[in-house]
């Protein structure tokens, strides 16, 4: 009798042992890195700059509100100055993130009133050198809204339409004063 059970939970073992390696609905892990599960839309590593168009025309303009709210202030910025007049720019010259200290709260995504940094999906950042390896400066940080709406397609449709809405408001079509009829030549009083 037991001899006969053994050899049920043999076979139960046996058939799941060899289901697992088959069975597409229990195969629960992938050959990384040959093969990657798709991110849901939602998932969030790191932030990122936003630029439109060109690297140079990115979307942040250094109010430090993000720096300001980071809970563990890992993001340093420094505004640009015009090198004439010395007077701050809307441009961050230095803007750093230290990914070793990030805790990929979104809290910096949340308060930007621009839309200009994001939540990245990468995650491959292991290193070996902290400071080399983690440091991420604006070069590094910066990356296209091309790129934003290949990772998070309904996020940067609904900031792009946000976008659009606030530019007609803040720039509205300038109108063009009306033409000046030339000044006509007063015909000279008659008596009569
Ligand atoms: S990313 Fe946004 S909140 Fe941070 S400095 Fe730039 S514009 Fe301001
Ligand atoms: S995700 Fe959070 S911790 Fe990381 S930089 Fe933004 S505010 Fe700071």
């Amino acid at each position: 009798m037991l001899g006969n059970g053994l050899l049920q939970g043999l076979v139960v073992t046996a058939r799941n042992f060899i289901r697992s390696y088959f069975d597409p609905e229990r195969l629960t892990t992938v050959q990384y890195p040959e093969e990657r599960v798709t991110l849901p839309e939602n998932s969030r590593s790191f932030p990122f700059l936003v630029y439109d168009g060109t690297p140079d025309n990115l979307r942040c303009v250094a109010c430090k509100i993000c720096e300001q709210e980071c809970p563990p202030q890992c993001i340093y910025i420094e505004v640009e100055r015009d090198p004439k007049t010395g007077k701050p720019v809307r441009r961050p010259r230095v803007f750093d993130i230290d990914y070793s200290v990030c805790m990929q709260c979104q809290i910096c995504a949340e308060v930007c009133p621009f839309d200009a940094i994001k939540m990245d999906q990468v995650y491959e950042l292991a290193g070996t050198d902290r400071f080399g390896g983690m440091l991420h400066d604006k070069a590094a940080l910066l990356k296209s809204n091309e790129y934003y709406h290949q990772i998070r397609p309904t996020e940067a449709d609904e900031v792009d339409a946000r976008l659009s809405q606030s530019k007609k408001k803040v720039s509205p079509p300038i109108a063009k004063p009306a033409a000046v009829p030339p000044a006509q030549p007063v015909p000279p009083k008659t008596d009569v």
